[in-house]
């Protein structure tokens, strides 16, 4: 019988390279599972499939239509999670590595759905505040981010072969582009048969997503000016892939996660016997073991007191000698294998560099003891402790990355030094700190944060609900300066940011108004008839004000408005005081020119408008006096569609009114957003 294919998805179909396949092993028990191919694999015209056949559906959906196809995805996705973990053991990761890998790609999809409520309900967003470039008002400035109209090309690495893949595309679909997805051919059978489901379930439209199990050569020659290129692996192909001369010509975007030499310090306050000395090596051991030490998140560099070297070094290999390795569908196990006997050899060729600068305090990497499994046959090892006492003088620790459970302990004597000692890693992706000392936390993190994506502070306050030291987050940056690979990734809205193109847009209001679907300040108003508060969702137009009564402002105003809010500020309520002060006369309270608006411009019977929920940007522009008169302009700002949470809710939508109001020149004394929740039409059935 022969070994079952792993197959690219490519333009429409599953298929298999023209050649005989490169052989993939399960990493546990080295037997052959799969073969993988690309020859005669036309990458280029994948590309452009993607173009024409991906993003124009995409595109065309707005970012709430693309937050909810990830909803389903997820949901779709977690229905069958229990047979992505039966294929993952055979990549070596227990249960705990199988939660990150695959429960943490699918909670990416989930995190970017709920991301579509910070974008508005168009394919396209308008960023920012804009800007007034004239002084007459009529010619201001905004910036439009469009979805970029190429390919999101991720080629990952072996680790994380489904985290890898979700993480990523879960920024990009939201943005409106496809993706090619090229996961490290080791594990890429994960990969497969993930995407086989999602290809199944129909949900994104079709050109949204293609995959390359094998070698990928040749890829990056069929790039183009719209496309970004992602690249998670080691820096030595990192950098070969991004000298790549279509990507230097044509300028085309390439995000670069690569190897880094992460740190995690013991603040100087937490010596044994203190919830944080526990904490740490708690986390240190995690770091260590979890996914048998192949994160690009996983702690390299232990720094330590100097006088504690001793005692963590001593708790550290108790623990880590508690560490059941083995087979990771045993359930006793907590450490399984490195993904292939490549990697293990890898691993052992960088110990011995490490061991130029640093004695081994625990583990052999030439030996193993193993639960269910053959150490001959998989590809385990131990974990390995190191000691650098010289971390200044003896630089390979900050150098060479082993990736795998390697981490080596290193003494300092002052934070300074320790934020020394910590950018010797010339960039990483993130680091952290154990102390229960606020300024000892403040001066680290500010004194390492120019070399650092990401920074924890651990203790025993933020450690019941810490994330820990190795899970990039998506609402936070994933990525990291210099040796990292200078990219960022994840962070929420900054990552769909990546696939979109900012276009700086210039004319009157009215024409931005047009452009962008919000109600720019200065363009022209259309009265609605009937009142605003009349209209249903569907029936109020951007653009459209309501011109209220006036009222004059009296003395008489500003005193009961004392009366009722307490606010009796001096300004208000002594004519006597106002000598150096801006003021020229008991000035009526802001807040009261905001509540009379509600007054001039609220039309009281029941209608669809159900609540106000609050207000967005307020600014009092202008002193308003006792005699002047006051009255509103009150437009459509910008309509958000809602969904229904359940059947039974009320279809309604969120509508954000600008609230202008002027005095007796036409001039803006007090300017707001009030947001409102409005009915849509054919509720009373
Ligand atoms: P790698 O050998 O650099 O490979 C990374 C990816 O590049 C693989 O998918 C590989 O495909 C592909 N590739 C290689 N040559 C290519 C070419 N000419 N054209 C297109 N694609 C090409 O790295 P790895 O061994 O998979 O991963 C381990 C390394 O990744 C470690 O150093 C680790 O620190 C780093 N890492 C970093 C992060 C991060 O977020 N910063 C995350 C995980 C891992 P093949 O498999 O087919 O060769």
């Amino acid at each position: 019988m022969g070994l079952s294919k792993i197959l690219n998805y490519q333009q429409g179909q599953w298929t298999f390279g023209s050649g005989s396949g490169t052989p993939l092993y399960n990493a546990v028990t080295g037997d052959e599972i799969g073969l993988a191919d690309t020859t005669g694999i036309d990458f280029g015209a994948m590309l452009t499939y993607a173009r024409e056949r991906g993003g124009p559906a995409l595109r065309k959906m707005t970012f709430h239509e693309r937050g909810r196809m990830l909803k389903a995805l997820a949901l779709f996705l977690s229905e069958r999670k229990q047979a992505y973990y039966d294929v993952s053991f055979s990549t070596g990761a227990t249960r705990i590595d199988n939660l990150i890998d695959i429960d943490g790609g699918i909670g990416n999809l989930f995190a970017y759905s709920s991301l579509r409520r910070q974008f508005p309900n168009l394919p396209y967003l308008c960023e920012g505040e804009p800007a007034r470039l004239s002084k007459g008002g009529t010619f201001i400035g905004h910036h439009l981010l469009v979805p970029r109209e190429g390919v999101a090309i991720h080629i990952n690495a072996f680790n994380f072969p489904v985290w890898g893949m979700l993480e990523k595309i879960a920024v990009n679909l939201l943005a409106g582009m496809p993706a090619v997805v090229k996961p490290a051919t080791i594990t890429s059978y994960l990969a497969e048969a993930v995407t086989r489901d999602i290809i199944a379930s129909g949900i994104l439209p079709e050109g949204a997503l293609q995959l390359i199990c094998g070698s990928a050569a040749g890829l990056l020659d069929a790039v183009n000016e719209q496309d970004v290129v992602t690249f998670t692996g080691s820096a030595g192909t990192g950098r070969t892939l991004r000298a790549h001369p279509r990507i230097i010509e044509l300028s085309v975007p390439f995000n670069m996660e690569a190897d880094s030499l992460n740190a995690s310090v013991l603040g100087p306050d937490a010596v044994p016997g203190t919830p944080e000395f526990d904490l740490f090596i708690k986390e240190m051991r995690k770091e260590i073991t979890t996914k048998c030490g192949q994160k690009c998140t996983a702690v390299r560099r232990i720094l330590v007191p100097e006088n504690l070297v001793e005692a963590v070094g001593r708790s550290l290999s108790a623990a880590l000698a508690q560490t059941v390795i083995g087979n990771p569908r045993h359930e006793k196990v907590r450490m399984g294998a490195l993904a292939g006997k490549t990697q293990y050899r890898e691993v052992l060729e960088k110990i011995e560099l490490l061991k130029r600068d640093s004695e081994v305090i625990f583990g052999n990497p030439a030996h193993v003891e193993v639960v269910d499994a053959d150490a001959g046959k998989g590809a385990f090892i131990s974990p390995v402790l190191l000691l650098n006492s010289k971390p200044h003088a003896q630089r390979s620790s900050h150098e060479v990355e082993a990736f795998g459970p390697v981490a080596t302990l290193m003494p300092y004597h002052t934070l300074e030094e320790a934020v020394t000692l910590a950018k010797l890693g010339k960039g990483s992706l993130v680091c952290s700190i154990t102390t229960m000392n606020e300024d000892t936390a403040r001066d680290f993190v500010l004194g390492a944060a120019s070399h650092h994506g990401r920074i924890l502070v651990l203790n025993r306050e933020s450690a019941p609900e810490s994330t820990g030291h190795g899970s990039p987050m998506p609402l936070l940056v994933h990525g990291g300066p210099g040796r990292a690979g200078g990219g960022e990734e994840m962070g929420g809205k900054r990552g769909v940011m990546h696939y979109l193109q900012r276009t700086a847009i210039q004319g009157t209001p009215t024409t931005l108004t047009h452009i962008t679907g919000t109600f720019q300040y200065g363009a022209k108003l259309t009265e609605s008839q009937p009142h605003l508060f009349r209209k249903h969702f569907e029936d109020m137009e951007v653009g459209q004000t309501v011109f209220t009564h006036k009222h004059t402002v009296s003395e008489a105003d500003i005193v009961n408005f004392a009366n009722v809010s307490g606010d009796n500020f001096y300004a208000h309520m002594d004519a006597t005081s106002l000598e150096g002060t801006i003021f020229t006369q008991r000035v009526a309270h802001g807040y009261f020119v905001l509540s009379k608006a509600a007054g001039l411009f609220v039309d009281p019977a029941k209608g669809p408008v159900l609540l106000n929920y609050g207000l967005d940007e307020c600014r009092f522009t202008k002193p308003v006096y006792p005699g002047m008169t006051i009255g509103v302009r009150f437009t459509v700002k910008e309509k958000v569609d809602q969904e229904k949470r359940s059947p039974e809710d009320i279809a309604k939508g969120i509508v954000k009114f600008l609230v202008d109001v002027y005095d007796e020149t036409g001039e803006t004394v007090a300017l707001a957003t009030i947001l409102t929740m409005v009915k849509k039409r054919n509720q009373e059935d």
